[in-house]
């Protein structure tokens, strides 16, 4: 719109492939459907490269992508540190950095916006009187999670993994123990206090954008508008501005693929990713190796080295692609599904693979990227959470959302599971009405983000707030 055409906003994404992805898109989507000049500032590290030199993110022309010299936080952290303290450790340490490139810049952008991780840069913003957004690249129930907890924090005894009672967040569906975000899981770990700061942090910025919109967090945005106890913790305009996802990037490499996936009949292929930084133990990989097989369903697996560690242990240490014999399959396997399925080494197109027609159904870890790609493309989810927000998404995409069906957890879920999953989803009437669900969401992302609707009007909303507090 041409009022918001004279804006410069500035954007600062913590490390992390799944969050410089969002932020870029989100960047993308305001030089390309508003008219605003975006510098995007990634936050980079001394300990693994700049996702930026392994992503090839297109960038609109109104776009610029800057690298703050990378920060060293290795002498604070130790093996047990947890990722959400890294990422706040970084963000900390990385606001001079932030601070001194605002500072430079003539004019200087009238918003700074930051995700979740960053909320300690709002405060460049008051130093150099610009709009201050916090852009939660997740949905709204994880949101009111994170702006609600200082309450929780202060009501809730003991840990909350041990509450025989869900958790009540007012007017939103009740998050239960088992589902809690990682630095929710022990009180006593650094990360919970970041995790509360981040809250009360978020509070008091001039407004939240999510990445979703009305017709899929409806419930939530309901208790957002209307519920009075949760408006008075909040205090701020939570605006939902999504779904904002990548376009399909032309890749070269992805032939072998894309045109085994043309040679597959229609939604009869399940993709099978546990995005950018999950690993699944040994044991864990056999079963899915058997369940997958037993299914007799094709499949597209992003197959990646076990660990002995943590789930997430890849989420600083994005692969490099190269190939390498996958010796932690079980015997034979690869001789016996090379009709049905295609092994991609660690990391996939998964966007160009999402949006082919064979794919029908995702088993994903649900991140919310990997969500949102797959609704917008009419593909529904096999929920396999493992880490960061991923229980509660998987809990909303199941029980909220209407996209999804979940295995029954275990520490590890066996073949017969895995088996009867696949089969559901890709033959069965459950799997039937998911798949109408998840087209009927992808036509209402679609309508939320033309002009006149839910999501655009949000952004637009936003941005002459932003025009008009500059001009004050
Ligand atoms: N991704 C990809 N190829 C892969 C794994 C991940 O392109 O093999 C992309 C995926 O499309 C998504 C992002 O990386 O855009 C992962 O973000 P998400 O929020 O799903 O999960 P995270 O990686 O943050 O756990």
């Amino acid at each position: 719109t041409s009022s918001s055409c004279n804006l410069h906003v500035a954007i600062v994404s913590s490390p992390g492939v799944g969050h410089l992805i969002p932020a870029v898109v989100l960047g993308n989507r305001l030089a390309a459907h508003h008219g605003v000049r975006v510098v995007v500032f990634q936050v980079t590290t001394e300990a693994s490269p700049p996702e930026s030199k392994l992503l090839k993110l297109p960038l609109h022309q109104l776009v610029e992508l800057v690298e703050l010299p990378p920060v060293d936080i290795s002498h604070l952290v130790g093996p047990t540190t947890q990722v959400v303290t890294q990422l706040c450790l970084m963000l900390r340490h990385a606001r001079p950095l932030a601070s001194s490139a605002v500072a430079a810049m003539d004019p200087r952008p009238a918003a700074l916006v930051v995700d979740h991780f960053g909320t300690e840069l709002l405060s460049i913003a008051a130093e150099f009187g610009m709009a201050k957004y916090v852009y939660v690249p997740s949905n709204a129930w994880f949101a009111a999670l994170t702006l609600y907890l200082p309450v929780l924090d202060q009501q809730v005894e003991g840990q909350y993994v041990d509450q025989t009672e869900p958790l009540e967040i007012p007017g939103c569906k009740p998050v239960r123990p088992e589902d809690v975000v990682d630095p929710m899981l022990d009180r006593n770990d650094q990360q919970y206090d970041e995790y509360v700061k981040m809250g009360l942090a978020m509070a008091s910025s001039d407004g939240i954008l999510i990445n979703s919109w009305e017709d899929l967090d409806h419930k939530t945005l309901q208790a957002l508008r209307k519920n009075e106890t949760l408006k008075s913790v909040i205090k701020t305009p939570v605006l939902l501005v999504g779904p904002l996802t990548r376009p399909v990037e032309p890749d070269g490499q992805n032939i072998k693929l894309m045109s085994w996936l043309d040679r597959q009949p229609n939604e009869s292929v399940v993709f099978v990713s546990f995005g950018s930084g999950g690993v699944l133990p040994q044991a864990q990989i056999t079963e899915l190796a058997w369940g997958l097989e037993l299914s007799q369903q094709r499949f597209v697996w992003v197959v990646r080295r076990p660990t002995d560690g943590r789930v997430d242990d890849a989420f600083f240490a994005l692969s490099d692609g190269t190939d390498e014999a996958p010796t932690f399959l079980p015997n034979g396997f690869m001789g016996r599904v090379q009709n049905v399925g295609f092994l991609v080494p660690k990391w996939a197109q998964q966007v160009q693979i999402l949006t082919h027609p064979a794919i029908g159904g995702f088993l994903s870890h649900c991140g919310w990227n990997s969500t949102l790609e797959s609704i917008t493309n009419g593909v529904p989810i096999i929920a396999w959470p493992l880490y960061a927000e991923q229980k509660m998404n998987a809990t909303f995409l199941a029980e909220e959302a209407g996209v999804a069906l979940r295995p029954r957890a275990a520490p590890v879920v066996g073949r017969a599971e895995i088996e009867r999953s696949v089969r559901t989803l890709m033959e069965g009437e459950d799997g039937k009405s998911l798949r109408e669900k998840v087209k009927q969401l992808k036509m209402s992302g679609n309508e939320a983000l033309k002009v006149g609707g839910s999501s655009h009007n949000s952004m637009c909303e936003v941005l002459a707030k932003i025009a008009s507090s500059k001009g004050q």
